[in-house]
C-alpha cells in the first residue's frame, strides 16, 4: 500500500491569508457601500516596465522563426543572463557565472534547497518569519512536531523592537540558518557589521546561512549590505537568494536566481555541484522569453524604469511611516523595504487591531502574529498600493486613532 509523506499531516493549516480574506468578505457583505483598501498582501501592483515588455516582444518574435527558436535551455539559465547578473549584482565580489542558478522563483528555491541537506540538520529561523522556510523544513521532517505555536525541532530567534529586530546568535549549535534582510515582515535590516557576526558564527560552527535577499533593490541606506558576499568569508558559508519579483515586478512573470559559491563546502562536498545535480534532475529551466525580459532589467533604460517603480513604493512606505508615527504608533521598517511594521496601540493583540482597522477604517493589513509568536502585538502594512489609496488609508487611520 502506498504511503504518504506523513510530515504533511503535521502542518497546521495555512489560515493567515484565507482568514483575512474571510473577514474582509464578511465586512464587505455587511457594508457594500464601504470601499476597502488593501494593504495586506505582498504583491506588486505597478505594470512591467517598457524595457522589459520590449525585450519580451522581441524574444517572442524570435521564437516564431526557425533560426531564433529555442527548445530546452540550460537548466542553470542562459549565459547571457548569468553574466549580466554577475557583472551588475556582484561587481567586485568575485562571483562567477557558474555560481548563479536562474530559477522560477526565490520561494521555490528557498524551499527546494532543503533537498541537498540531510534530515538531521538543526534549522534556525527568525521569529516573525516568511513562512516558506518553516513549512518546507516541516515537510522535509526537519522541524519535528507542531506544538502550540512552534515546531519542536526548530530553533526560533525572536526579532522584536527590544533587540532592534536583530536575531541573537544561537546559544546552541545550529546547522542551517535562514536570514532575510531587508526583512519580510518587519522591513528592518542588518548592518554589515551585524551580518558579519553571522558569517563568523557559521564559520566557527560549520553552519550554512541561507540568505534571502529578495528586497535588496529597496535598500536606501549606505551601511546596509546588498549581498551577504560583501562580508569576507561569506562565500564559504552562505547561499544567497534573489528575485526579480519585487525588484522588477516579476511576481507573475517568474524569474529569480540562487547563488551557490564553489567555495561553499559541507564535509568536503561542494554544494554548488549538489545544487547543480538537483536542478538538472528536477528543473528544466526558465523560459527563454522570460530570461530575455530579466536581462532587460540590466539595461540603462530598464534600470531607470524599475528604479522609478521602487521609488514609488518607497514613497508610499514613507507616507505610511509618517502617518502612523503622527498617530502615535511605534513604527519600524519602510526605509529599506516596502514593509512597515508597527506596534499595535495600548498592547492590543494583532488580530484585534486588524479588526479595528478593517471595521472602522476599511483598511486591510496583516496581523503580525500570523508570521510567528514574536509577531504578536504588531501589524504589517505593505507599500504596494497606489499612492492615492495609501494616502486615503492613512487619512482614515489617523481619524480613528485620534
Ligand atoms: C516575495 C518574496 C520572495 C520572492 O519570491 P518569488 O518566488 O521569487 O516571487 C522571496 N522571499 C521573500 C521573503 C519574499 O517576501
Amino acid at each position: 500500500m502506498a504511503q504518504i509523506n506523513e510530515n504533511y499531516l503535521k502542518l497546521p493549516g495555512s489560515y493567515l491569508f484565507s482568514d483575512i480574506a474571510k473577514k474582509v468578505a464578511a465586512y464587505q457583505a455587511e457594508h457594500p457601500e464601504k470601499e476597502v483598501i488593501k494593504m495586506g498582501i505582498g504583491d506588486v501592483t505597478r505594470p512591467l516596465v517598457p524595457a522589459v515588455i520590449e525585450a519580451m516582444h522581441k524574444a517572442v518574435d524570435e521564437m516564431g522563426t526557425a533560426e531564433g527558436f529555442r527548445g530546452y535551455g540550460p537548466e542553470q539559465g542562459y549565459d547571457f543572463l548569468r553574466e549580466k547578473i554577475v557583472e551588475n549584482d556582484y561587481a567586485g565580489l568575485g562571483i562567477e557565472p557558474d555560481e548563479i542558478f536562474v530559477s522560477d522563483g526565490a520561494k521555490s528555491d528557498c524551499g527546494n534547497i532543503g533537498d541537498i541537506f540531510g534530515p538531521d540538520n538543526k534549522v534556525a529561523v527568525c521569529d516573525p518569519v516568511y513562512p516558506v522556510y518553516v513549512d518546507t523544513n516541516a515537510m522535509a521532517g526537519r522541524a519535528g512536531d507542531f506544538a502550540g505555536d512552534k515546531w519542536s525541532n526548530l530553533y526560533y530567534m525572536p526579532c522584536t523592537a527590544e533587540n532592534g529586530f536583530m536575531p541573537e546568535l544561537p546559544k546552541e549549535k545550529v546547522d542551517m540558518i535562514y536570514l532575510c534582510f531587508p526583512n519580510n515582515p518587519t522591513g528592518e535590516t542588518l548592518t554589515k557589521e551585524q551580518l558579519k557576526s553571522w558569517v563568523d558564527y557559521a564559520r566557527e560552527n560549520g553552519s550554512v546561512i541561507l540568505f534571502d535577499s529578495a528586497y535588496e533593490a529597496f535598500i536606501t541606506e549606505a551601511d546596509v549590505p546588498h549581498s551577504i558576499y560583501e562580508v569576507e568569508g561569506a562565500k564559504e558559508v552562505a547561499i544567497e537568494f534573489r528575485s526579480f519579483s519585487k525588484t522588477a515586478g516579476f511576481t507573475g512573470t517568474r524569474c529569480a536566481y540562487t547563488v551557490v559559491p564553489k567555495a561553499l563546502k559541507v564535509n568536503g562536498t561542494e554544494l554548488n555541484a549538489l545544487w547543480n545535480r538537483r536542478q538538472c534532475t528536477k528543473f528544466n529551466g526558465v523560459p527563454y522569453v522570460i530570461q530575455r525580459a530579466a536581462e532587460a532589467v540590466y539595461t540603462e533604460e530598464g534600470r531607470a524604469q524599475i528604479r522609478e517603480n521602487i521609488d514609488y513604493y518607497l514613497g508610499n512606505a514613507r507616507i505610511i511611516r509618517d502617518a502612523l508615527e503622527k498617530a502615535g504608533l511605534e513604527v519600524y521598517g519602510g526605509v529599506n523595504s516596502p514593509y512597515v511594521w508597527a506596534k499595535t496601540p495600548d498592547g492590543m493583540k494583532s488580530w484585534d487591531f486588524f479588526d479595528k482597522l478593517l471595521t472602522e477604517a476599511g483598511v486591510v493589513t496583516t496581523p503580525g502574529s500570523g508570521f510567528g509568536p514574536s509577531g504578536e502585538g504588531y501589524i504589517r502594512f505593505t507599500a504596494f498600493s497606489t499612492k492615492e489609496n495609501t494616502e486615503k488609508a492613512m487619512d482614515r487611520i489617523t481619524n480613528i486613532l485620534k
